[in-house]
């Protein structure tokens, strides 16, 4: 069986005429799918009967499985996806006054080993299909419209006003896949966002941020996290193959096309690690020629993780400098930590394929 949820409208027009049918067929069953969540072509009564028998035959709308659904006192909701029988995911919603931001994964587990990262500490087993990540967009909003608030909405109006993926994996590691989802997030025949509302976050490899900014321009955020190379080779280890300065360069170039005129820099608060007054000022320096914003993540512990978070009077001095340079800055506030949902702490279940058992190894990742 053939599942749709893989192809972009692009892809869809191809199968179709693969199959004897006209291009066209491929809006109507996005619709269909993503903006009314249908999975039974019986239900697709704007496609001809015989069409509908054809495709229950030799296709199928397959989504994730989940796996368990769980919501926390401060309203944020975490999925637990079933990749396959050994491994699983999470895609987490945060609801806020004036939208609803779904954070997804696009790997199970990651290879790059950042050293305060929750899923980096687990190893990397594979790449999420292109289904298995639009999926986890179809599977919340299919949840939240079954919730209360949400249910009285008319079908195909937005709950889900933002994605970002940041979940677990590193999305440019999977570029093919990734670009795919966002595609299929981006038609206004599926999900509708506009570019600034769907953001990547990368840690930085660098040849794919250059293939990004011409097939897909998305708004970019950059895992940072340090302020020279030295620290950042430790708690960012792909920053060896790509140092700050390309990394720099690759944000400049990416702002001729982004959708917003700035690059996002995360930059997780260790405690006694990165957090500093000289790395504050050191970081000014290297973001100099990139217009951009901050966002400060207090690190959210995790068991055996080493760090602590930074003191909340280090995090705000830090803060004053950024923002005394000018910078507009802000202080992530955590979400959803008592069901683990908050930033970094996504685990979901990854049979480690890496065999590296925590050890940050060297890495090359194909981009
Ligand atoms: S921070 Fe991102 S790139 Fe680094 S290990 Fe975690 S998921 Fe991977």
């Amino acid at each position: 069986m053939t599942n749709l949820l893989n192809f972009n409208q692009t892809q869809l027009a191809d199968y179709f005429v693969s199959i004897g049918e006209k291009p066209f067929r491929a809006k109507q069953l996005m619709r269909w799918m993503h903006h009314f969540g249908v999975r039974d072509f019986g239900q697709m009564t704007d496609i001809a009967k015989v069409l509908r028998e054809k495709l229950k035959l030799e296709a199928e709308i397959g989504v994730p499985e989940v796996l368990l659904e769980q919501v926390s006192d401060d309203g944020t909701r975490k999925w637990l996806i079933g990749a396959d029988e050994a491994n699983s995911i999470e895609a987490v919603f945060i609801p806020e006054d004036a939208r609803g931001t779904l954070c997804i994964s696009s790997q199970v587990g990651c290879a790059l080993a950042c050293t305060f990262c929750s899923t980096g500490r687990q190893g990397f087993n594979r790449n999420l299909s292109a289904s298995e990540i639009i999926g986890q967009l179809w599977v919340a909003n299919n949840a939240l419209r079954q919730t209360d608030g949400y249910d009285m909405l008319p079908a195909g109006e937005r709950i889900i006003s933002n994605v970002v993926m940041m979940g677990m994996g590193e999305p440019l590691a999977n570029y093919d896949s990734v670009v795919t989802a966002m595609q299929i997030m981006l038609d206004d025949s599926a999900y509708g966002l506009s570019r600034r509302c769907v953001t990547l976050s990368t840690s930085g490899l660098v040849p794919a941020m250059d293939r990004l900014k011409e097939d897909c321009p998305v708004a970019l955020a950059v895992s940072l996290h340090a302020p020279n190379d030295a620290l950042r080779d430790e708690i960012v280890p792909i920053n060896k193959k790509y140092p700050i300065k390309d990394l720099m360069a690759a944000c400049e170039r990416y702002l001729v096309k982004a959708p917003r005129d700035f690059v996002t820099f995360e930059y997780v608060m260790l405690d006694g690690v990165n957090d500093t007054v000289e790395h504050a000022r050191q970081l000014l320096t290297v973001v100099k020629n990139v217009p951009c914003k901050f966002n400060l993540i207090p690190f959210n512990p995790f068991k055996n993780s080493g760090y602590e978070t930074s003191k909340t009077s280090h995090i705000r001095v830090f803060r004053d400098i950024l923002m005394a340079a000018g910078y507009v800055v802000t202080v992530r506030k955590t979400r959803g930590d008592d069901i683990d949902a908050a930033c970094g702490q996504l685990a979901g279940k990854v049979l480690d394929k890496t065999k590296r058992s925590f050890k940050h190894v060297a890495i090359e990742v194909a981009v």
